[in-house]
């Protein structure tokens, strides 16, 4: 049985001099990534797995009332935007918590392990380093992005999805924290 496992460096923080040399060399990663995208219309990418069923749920342990009611909310804007359904706080393979990963430059991460491409188990998290501060709002729009990595999509090249490599910048610049077009079709054509 071959098992790909994926750490992806979720969120990046591009607004400020936070950013670090490891980040800096991962977005020009995607960006040779982005370029692969054959079809103009769409900036999403995929990152190639996806949950057998449509319908799916995640395993809850976030640490406090903000990150608890950003991520439901965060949840449920794919499932009600998207094919994707269900998307309830009730066990799951997808396990979501935040956590302190310190000074990194990241305010998320999400990992994911796919064999042919069916998503066997997902990581997806916040960085209690820069994120604690956050509104619940702000919250919302970095899980809604690592969500999306552990739904199946990679970054968009469109500095609006929430899929664009800096989800704080999407929020901060355009007050978003539900997906966007790009990351509507993005996910429906996973599922
Ligand atoms: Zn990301």
């Amino acid at each position: 049985m071959i098992k790909n496992r994926n750490m992806h460096p979720g969120s990046q923080r591009t607004s400020n001099n936070r950013k670090s040399k490891t980040g800096f060399l991962a977005v020009l990663g995607l960006t040779a990534i982005t370029l692969l995208v054959p079809d103009a219309a769409n900036a999403y990418t995929t990152t190639g797995c996806r949950w057998s069923s449509n319908s799916v749920t995640w395993s809850n342990g976030t640490t406090n009332y903000s990150y608890d009611l950003s991520a439901k909310n965060a949840a449920a804007s794919w499932a009600s935007a998207t094919q994707v359904n269900n998307m309830a706080s009730s066990g799951g393979k997808m396990k979501v918590y935040d956590y302190n990963t310190g000074a990194n430059g990241y305010d998320g991460y999400a990992w994911w392990t796919c064999n042919l491409g069916n998503l066997t188990s997902a990581a997806v998290t916040l960085n209690k380093y820069y994120t604690d501060r956050m509104p619940t709002t702000k919250k919302q729009a970095i899980w809604v992005h690592e969500f999306g990595h552990g739904l199946g999509l990679n970054h968009s090249q469109y500095s609006s999805a929430i899929m664009w490599n800096c989800p704080a910048c999407v929020f901060n610049n355009y007050g978003y924290r539900t997906p966007r077009w790009d990351d509507i079709n993005g996910m429906n054509a996973i599922y």
